[in-house]
């Protein structure tokens, strides 16, 4: 096999490799069927019990109570910034928003066109380095409800501590790290994520949905974007990502073998920190975001210059460590360590970073 890098990429990202080659000895007779799960019907037994599986480890990984729906639809990240304002947006026809970066501005662009958006806050002004202070008297107590991104990806920031919205639904996305650290699901009336950093390939979106705020959506919201429906049709209203579900069950059996979200969530700090603690005590390298506010999943860093940031990220790809490139607005590096970055491959990196530092000096 042809040697594997270490890929720091946003997304989508690295797989573990072992579900990886059990995907490839499956791929073209799933067990006991003759067929790949690609040439599945969606209706059939086996696709309906994988369907089945996927879900209910998903509510063990997670602690998902009873009275939430788990929903595989397709459409990215992008298709919940209008789905959950077509659904939510049903009583006062407004929201909060806090913008900290720019997937939660794109929500809120798009949420603008159903609606009115009611900004709570934004870190903007310092380019998104921190999670903005909250003034709840800037909370509007009749919002259908209050949105947030869990965990920014491309500044490299994260929530550690949830606002307290009273008896407004509180809305998440988790896009960027599901799986990645424990989190309370009953804080939350919504909560989606994109598949293609933690959970799989690109084309399957997560949707988690506290049974209360289904069957609420704007009239003239299209079928395909009415979680109701979905809900009724236990994800197989039309005919869903079928292969990216598969996928996405081994990942979550693997996620298991791991010790589930809890052990993983130790790996992941383990691995930050080894980031972290280099670039604190760098005299060359920075990290870009406020020490208390940085993600377990991304993390921006820059060096002095352009040119020292070209070189590095040159020499880093010759070496094995790609996609270091920080993001077009942010510029610098970003290394994204998701679930499936080994620990080896950053203590190789923050080696060769260390190395570069000495070099470079
Ligand atoms: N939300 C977050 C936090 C993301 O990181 C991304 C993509 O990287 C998105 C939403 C958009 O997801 P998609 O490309 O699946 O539409």
């Amino acid at each position: 096999m042809e040697k594997r890098v270490f890929n720091f990429s946003a997304g989508p990202s690295m797989l573990p490799v072992e579900v990886l080659e059990q995907a490839q000895r499956e791929l073209v007779c799933y067990p006991s069927s003759g067929m790949s799960v690609m040439e599945m019907s969606h209706r059939s037994k086996m696709f309906e019990s994988i369907l089945a599986k996927a879900k209910a480890d998903l509510k063990e990984l997670m602690h998902i109570p009873d009275n939430y729906k788990i929903l595989f639809l397709q459409g990215g990240g992008s298709t919940q910034f209008a789905m959950v304002p077509l659904n939510l947006m049903n009583k006062n026809n407004k929201a909060d928003y806090v913008i900290t970066g720019q997937w939660a501005k794109k929500a809120a662009e798009e949420a603008k066109k159903y609606g009115k958006v009611n900004v709570v806050a934004s870190s903007a002004e310092t380019t998104f380095d921190r999670i903005p202070q909250l003034d709840s008297s800037k909370f509007d107590p009749d919002a259908d409800y209050f949105y947030i991104t869990l965990n920014n990806t491309v500044y490299g920031t994260r929530w550690t501590e949830l606002p307290d919205t009273g008896n407004v639904t509180l809305v998440g996305d988790m896009s960027s790290s599901i799986l990645s650290e424990e989190i309370d699901v009953t804080k939350f009336g919504l909560l989606y994520a994109g598949a293609q950093k933690n959970l799989g390939p690109a084309g399957v979106t997560v949707v988690i949905i506290r049974e209360d705020l289904l069957g609420n959506a704007m009239d003239f919201t299209p079928t395909m974007l009415r979680y109701d429906i979905h809900a009724e049709n236990d994800s197989l209203y039309n005919t869903p990502p079928t292969y990216g579900i598969y996928f996405m069950g081994l990942v979550f059996d693997w996620v298991k073998r791991q010790g589930g979200v809890a052990a993983i969530q130790k790996i992941n700090e383990h691995k930050a920190s080894l980031l972290y603690d280099f670039l604190d005590a760098s005299s060359l390298f920075k990290g870009t975001v406020v020490p208390k506010d940085r993600s377990l999943m991304n993390a921006p860093f820059i060096l002095p210059t352009d040119e020292l940031n070209a070189k590095f990220i040159k020499e880093a790809d010759a070496l094995g460590f790609v996609n270091l490139k920080g993001h077009r607005t942010v510029g610098g590096m970003r290394a994204s360590i998701y679930n499936a970055m080994p620990v080896e491959g950053v203590e190789k990196l923050v080696a060769f970073m260390k190395k570069f530092e000495l070099e470079n000096k």
